[in-house]
């Protein structure tokens, strides 16, 4: 995986809305935010680029501390109850335009099935 922007916000080396952040997850404010709660939940050291590239075998403990991240946002934000989308882009069909994996946190408002 080579260099993203998200890399750089991972770096400190521009600026986010930071909401979480441990040592092996990151989470900040969607900067065009597509709902009233719209955060990306992404690893800092894992360099793939979607989910196409995960392996059960290697990564279960870095999706089970990305989905603990979800979870722990989504209740400091207020939408755990409600309810609230997580969406993954992967590669070009979905809409994918960051090539670092990262989870959409999307809530506060009522969402709409089928998806765009
Ligand atoms: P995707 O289309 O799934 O790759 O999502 C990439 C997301 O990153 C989009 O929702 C963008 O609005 C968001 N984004 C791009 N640059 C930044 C940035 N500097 N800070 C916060 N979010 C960003």
């Amino acid at each position: 995986m080579g260099e993203t922007i998200f890399s750089k916000i991972i770096r400190k080396e521009i600026p986010a809305k930071i909401v979480y952040e441990n040592e092996d997850v990151l989470a900040f404010r969607d900067i065009n935010p597509q709902a009233p709660v719209h955060i990306l939940v992404i690893p800092k050291k894992l360099e793939i680029e979607n989910t196409t590239q995960i392996k059960g075998s290697e990564h279960a403990e870095l999706l089970g501390k990305l989905f603990d991240a979800v979870n722990e946002i989504a209740r400091a934000e207020g939408i755990s109850e409600k309810g609230f989308r997580v969406v993954i882009n992967s590669g070009p069909e979905s809409g994918q335009d960051v090539l670092h994996l990262h989870l959409h946190i999307l809530g506060g408002r009522k969402m709409h099935w089928p998806p765009g």
